[in-house]
């Protein structure tokens, strides 16, 4: 049986469900194609100020904030042990009249809370299904599924993840760079109380991060190159977490890992059109970036809110949702918002990994004008919580 519907998304991930729900909470019939069960992500996700907004505008923000710890502090530490060493940087929330920059919470909790805010909604079907075959016609995307059954829509959004399927079938290329590293990550315990404060280690092969969870825990994530990568993985959970403990400079005291692991290598996607042929990509179907100063899901979550913000409005107005004048606003929305996250990262890390002189210098420069030029600091305090030019309405607490 075929069942039709004004807009379809692909893909169960925390930015499919949150364009699922933002489309059909603004009564947009809406399919959710969530794919079948895979394995759990031990990863955690600081969520900066605008997804928080737009979480609680959702109505999921509300079921998993409890188990979320605020982040009011940020430290950068120079680790590399490198002739020129920049100062260590302190930003504090406080400072741009701000309780927290964002909230750290696991994933499985994020998307916990955001299926359970899916199942309230009449408007969304949920389909625990993958999408298999992806047909785009003129006036109509066609989906089959891997039970036999099939889908129709005018809009197919595309949050199936790096592999994504959706974009394949538009005919969507990728631009793609892959770094000498890998990023492991995990749970902590520890002994010490982190008094909501992250830190972040520059260390010469990529930045070791520790991140407040609630109570006496953090999240990890640890870049370092491949061969230290896989050493570190084989090693026993005790010795690990002594060498955990040591390159964090046991400033969280004694620490014990919790059961789960994840192993990342780093890389670059970008996809060369966030659009096209009644199709839009969000989320890491879209752009995967390294894992540096929490930008990937929170730009994943914009993506969802724009594309939210402008299917609600054709919907109202009786606009067909799949028309190339939508699909260019969308790629208008976000384009600026994601080339320049996209590079910035980039940045940064290459800074990290280089050893030529001149551009430690710049890194070390930057990082102390940062530290001792108040306007300049809070200018960038505020642009990394909320892009001044990014701001989709449920950013702004403005419901579709
Ligand atoms: C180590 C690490 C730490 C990170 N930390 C942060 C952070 O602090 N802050 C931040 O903002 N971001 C962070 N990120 C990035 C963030 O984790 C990702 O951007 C985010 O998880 C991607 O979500 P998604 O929904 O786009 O994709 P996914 O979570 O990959 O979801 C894709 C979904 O599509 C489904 N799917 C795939 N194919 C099909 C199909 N054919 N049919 C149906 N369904 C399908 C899959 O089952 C999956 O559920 C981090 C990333 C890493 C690697």
């Amino acid at each position: 049986m075929t069942r039709s519907f004004e807009a379809v998304v692909v893909g169960g991930g925390p930015a499919g469900l949150t364009a699922a729900i933002a489309l059909a909470g603004a009564q947009v019939p809406t399919a959710l194609i969530a794919g079948r069960p895979r394995g759990a992500d031990n990863r955690t996700t600081l969520l900066l100020k605008g997804s928080v907004t737009a979480l609680e505008t959702l109505a999921i923000w509300q079921r998993c904030r409890a188990q979320a710890a605020p982040l009011r502090v940020m430290r950068i530490i120079d680790d590399t042990g490198r002739l020129l060493r920049a100062p260590e940087v302190r930003f504090e929330a406080a400072e741009i009249d701000l309780e927290a920059f964002g909230y750290n919470i696991e994933n499985l909790h994020l998307v916990a809370a955001m299926a359970e805010r899916a199942r309230e909604i009449a408007a969304l079907e949920l389909i625990t299904q993958d999408a298999v075959d992806i047909a785009i016609s003129s006036d109509v995307v066609a989906i089959n599924l891997d039970d036999g059954g099939s889908v129709v829509a005018k809009l197919v959004i595309a949050a199936d993840g790096r592999r994504s399927r959706c974009r394949a079938a538009a005919g969507i290329e990728t631009e793609d760079w892959a770094y000498p590293q890998t990023a492991l990550t995990f749970t902590l315990r520890h002994s010490r109380e982190h008094h909501d404060i992250s830190t972040e280690f520059h260390r010469a092969s990529g930045p070791f991060t520790l991140v407040p969870l609630p109570g006496l825990r953090s999240s990890l994530v640890f870049v370092t190159d491949p061969a230290d990568a896989a050493r570190l993985e084989a090693l026993p959970d005790g010795e690990l977490a002594a060498e955990i403990e040591r390159r964090a400079h046991s400033i969280l005291g004694k620490i014990e890992l919790e059961p789960e692991r994840g192993v990342f290598a780093l890389r670059v996607e970008r996809a060369r059109s966030l659009g096209a042929r009644r199709v839009v990509l969000v989320g890491e179907a879209a752009h995967v970036i390294p894992p540096i100063g929490a930008q990937g899901l929170n730009l994943g979550l914009r993506d969802a809110a724009a594309i939210g913000e402008l299917v609600a409005q054709a919907h109202r107005t009786g606009h067909d949702p799949g028309a190339d004048e939508l699909i260019s606003r969308y790629l208008e929305m976000r384009r600026a918002d994601v080339v320049s996250r996209t590079l910035a990262v980039d940045l940064l890390n290459r800074s990290l990994l280089s050893d030529f002189l001149p551009l430690q210098g710049a890194r070390g420069l930057g990082l102390a004008l940062l530290q001792h030029v108040g306007p300049l600091r809070r200018a960038a305090m505020r642009e990394g919580v909320a892009p001044a030019a990014a701001q989709p309405r449920l950013m702004r607490g403005q419901a579709l």
